[in-house]
Order: structure tokens, then C-alpha cells, then sequence
């Protein structure tokens, strides 16, 4: 049973980060009437972001909610479609495709373009769920407000861990970054800043083994942090734990039908955005575990509207 009734259209683009949006911008210039079908995380992980400082074309420093709310907007005004749903199922055997939305509708196209992205990576620790929403969190800007003038842990070596520790230093009384090895891999830019910055101290070389707090109210107190090397334990009092450890790509709905990375990705033929079912294309971060950037999402978005568009021209509806 479907509460609307099912909508057809020759491209369907699911996902509305970066390479979302532009692969619709193209896909509608080509004149296929697009429908991208936008997902819970309408705009893709540069909503949860402040400053984007490498995205081409702006001398001034730019914040990612407005970015992506300038991509929405060009996309509708060249004439994509745009939908409120997330897609639950998806049935790529066969033709028209059709994916299936968390509204109960039914999408059918007859080229599809997968651009949707990666998700948060969590620790895995059973003290880690309890505290989510309570003290441990994956998202400062969505969440650092509420740590003013208290302590903070943040625990990762990439860039995100050193922009969240950079951004939460602005608000907290203190933050420490727990990475589990002695370099980070962050740009030397954003790492310079981290080390300039007085309230941030700097823990090498140790993970997080358990967040402990108080049960009424629920709320993180300490974290307990262990040497790699020495199997030494230490424990850190913090009022918050940001998990910053990267993003796993957003690809469980495809596994089984579509060829994927033993990491999840999806697999694309080299130097395409071509997956393994002709008229299935993968854009961004959902396809590309080495460069993972705003800028390289919408490039592959325009790939794959431009082969989608090479594709239906030579590939008579139907087969
Ligand atoms: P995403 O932005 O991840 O968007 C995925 C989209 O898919 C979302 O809209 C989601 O709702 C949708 N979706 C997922 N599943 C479904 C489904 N089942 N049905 C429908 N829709 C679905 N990069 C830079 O270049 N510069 C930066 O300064 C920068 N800062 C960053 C800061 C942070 C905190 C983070 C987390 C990342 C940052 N990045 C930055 C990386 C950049 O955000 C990503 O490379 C980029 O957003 C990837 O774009 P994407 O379109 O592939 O996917
Ligand atoms: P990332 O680059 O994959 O870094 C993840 C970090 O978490 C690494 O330091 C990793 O350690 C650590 N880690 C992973 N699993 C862990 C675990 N289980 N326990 C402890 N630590 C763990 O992820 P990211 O920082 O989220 O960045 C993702 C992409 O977005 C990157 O391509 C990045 O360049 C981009 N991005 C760009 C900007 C920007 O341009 N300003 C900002 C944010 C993100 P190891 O180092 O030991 O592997």
C-alpha cells in the first residue's frame, strides 16, 4: 500500500549535499526533469558545519547551512523537482527502478543517481550509547552551545576533530582532543590554529574506553582514557564527549544489488561515476573514500548527471 500515488521521472537523484544538488543543477539543464528526493539530512553534512573556507569562489569566509541553501535554490530555479522523503527500500533489479520512500511512496525512473553521502562513525561503546544526547554528541555546532564554560573531550585526528576542538574552544572552558596516534591528519593549517589556542590541550596516543557520569539527571562527569603504548589508564573530567572519528558512507540501502568497496563504498568504474548496474550512478561521498571534500562531491554530481544524461540518450526506455 502506498498513501500517494507513485512518481515517475527519467532521473531520480537521491541525496541533497553537494553532489546531490549539482547533479540535479545539471540533470534539469539537460531538460530531464529531475526529482531529487532531498533525505532526512536535507542540505548533507555541510548543515552541521560553520566556516567552509575552501570551497571555490568565495574570498570571504563562507558557513556551510548558507552554501548549501544557495545550492537548493539554483537547483529549483533551473527546474529540479524537489522531495521532503528518505528512501527505505530501494529495487534496482528492475526496470524502471524503483526505490521506495519512508512516506510509503513509490519513485520509479529510469536513470537513478546516488548521492547519499556518509554518515557519523561512533566509537562502538556501550558508555558511549547511554550518553548520546546526554553529554556525548557527534555534532559541535549542533551541539557545543549547550557545553558554555564547561569542559569538553574531542576524539579524532581529522580535520573535523580539529575544526569541532577549534570551534568548541570558543565556547568551553576547556577542550581536550584524544587522538589514538602521535600526529594528526588534519591540514597543517587547522593543526597550527589548534596548537595556538590556550584552553585546547592535546592527548596522543590514547582512545577512549568508557564515558562515565551520573544517572539522575543522566550526564557525562569523566572519560577514561587509555595509552595505546602503555596500556597506562588516565581519567579525563568532562562535562561532553564529541566523537569525531570520519564518516562511513551512506550505502546499506544498495548492498546486495550494487558491487560495493570492502569499505563500503560504492564501486565505480575508474574515473566514472558509472556503478554496476548500467543507469545506476554513484556521486560524493557515498563513492570516493580518498578525497571526501564539498568541492569533489559536486564535480563527480556533475559526472553523473552528464553520464545519466549519455545514458538515457542511448538506451531506449524500458530496457
Ligand atoms: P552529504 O553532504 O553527506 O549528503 C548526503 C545526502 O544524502 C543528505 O542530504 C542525506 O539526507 C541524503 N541521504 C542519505 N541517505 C538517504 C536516503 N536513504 N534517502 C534519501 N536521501 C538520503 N568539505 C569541504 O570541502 N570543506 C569543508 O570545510 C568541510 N567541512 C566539513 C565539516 C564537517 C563537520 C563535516 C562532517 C564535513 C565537512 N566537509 C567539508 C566534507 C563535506 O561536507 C562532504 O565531503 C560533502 O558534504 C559530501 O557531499 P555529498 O553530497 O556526497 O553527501
Ligand atoms: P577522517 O579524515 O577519516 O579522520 C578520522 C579520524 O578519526 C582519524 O584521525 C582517525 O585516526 C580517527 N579514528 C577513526 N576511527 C577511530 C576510532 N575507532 N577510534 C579513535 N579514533 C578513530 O574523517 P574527518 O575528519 O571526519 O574528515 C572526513 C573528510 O571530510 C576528509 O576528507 C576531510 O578532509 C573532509 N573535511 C574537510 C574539512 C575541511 O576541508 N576544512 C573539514 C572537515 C572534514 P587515524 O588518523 O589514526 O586514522
Amino acid at each position: 500500500m502506498t498513501s500517494s500515488p507513485s512518481l515517475h521521472s527519467r532521473v531520480i537523484v537521491v541525496g541533497s549535499g553537494p553532489a546531490g544538488y549539482t547533479a540535479a543543477i545539471y540533470a534539469a539543464r539537460a531538460m530531464l526533469e529531475p526529482v531529487l528526493v532531498a533525505g532526512f539530512e536535507q542540505g548533507g553534512q555541510l548543515m552541521i558545519t560553520t566556516d567552509v573556507e575552501n570551497y571555490p569562489g568565495f574570498a570571504e569566509t563562507i558557513q556551510g547551512p548558507w552554501l548549501m541553501e544557495q545550492m537548493r535554490l539554483q537547483a529549483e530555479h533551473v527546474g529540479a523537482k524537489l522531495i521532503s522523503d528518505h528512501i527505505v527500500e530501494a529495487r534496482l533489479g528492475k526496470r524502471p527502478f524503483e526505490l521506495l520512500g519512508d512516506s510509503g511512496r513509490l519513485y520509479t525512473c529510469d536513470a537513478l543517481i546516488i548521492a547519499t553521502g556518509a554518515k557519523a562513525r561512533w566509537l562502538g561503546l556501550p558508555s558511549e550509547e547511554k550518553f548520546k544526547g546526554f553529554g556525548v554528541s557527534a555534532c559541535a555546532t549542533c551541539d557545543g552551545f549547550f557545553f558554555r564554560g564547561k569542559r569538553v573531550v574531542v576524539v579524532g585526528g581529522g580535520n573535523t576533530a580539529v575544526e569541532e576542538a577549534l570551534y568548541l574552544s570558543n565556547i568551553a572552558s576547556h577542550v581536550t582532543i584524544v587522538h589514538r596516534r602521535d600526529s594528526f591528519r588534519a591540514e597543517r593549517v587547522l593543526q597550527e590554529r589548534l596548537r595556538r589556542q590556550e584552553n585546547i590541550e592535546i592527548l596522543f596516543d590514547h582512545v577512549i574506553e568508557e564515558i562515565g557520569g551520573d544517572e539522575n539527571p543522566l550526564s557525562v562527569t569523566h572519560a577514561r582514557a587509555k595509552n595505546v603504548s602503555t596500556g597506562a589508564l588516565r581519567t579525563l573530567e568532562t562535562d561532553g564527549v564529541f566523537v569525531a572519528i570520519g564518516h562511513s558512507p551512506a550505502s546499506e540501502l544498495f548492498r546486495g544489488q550494487l558491487a560495493l568497496k570492502p569499505s563500503g563504498y560504492i564501486a565505480v568504474e575508474p574515473g566514472t561515476t558509472r556503478t554496476s548496474i548500467p543507469g545506476v550512478f554513484a556521486a560524493g561521498d557515498v563513492a570516493d573514500e580518498v578525497y571526501r571534500q564539498a568541492v569533489t562531491a559536486a564535480g563527480l554530481g556533475c559526472m553523473a548527471a552528464l553520464e545519466a544524461e549519455h545514458y538515457l540518450m542511448e538506451t531506449p526506455v524500458g530496457v
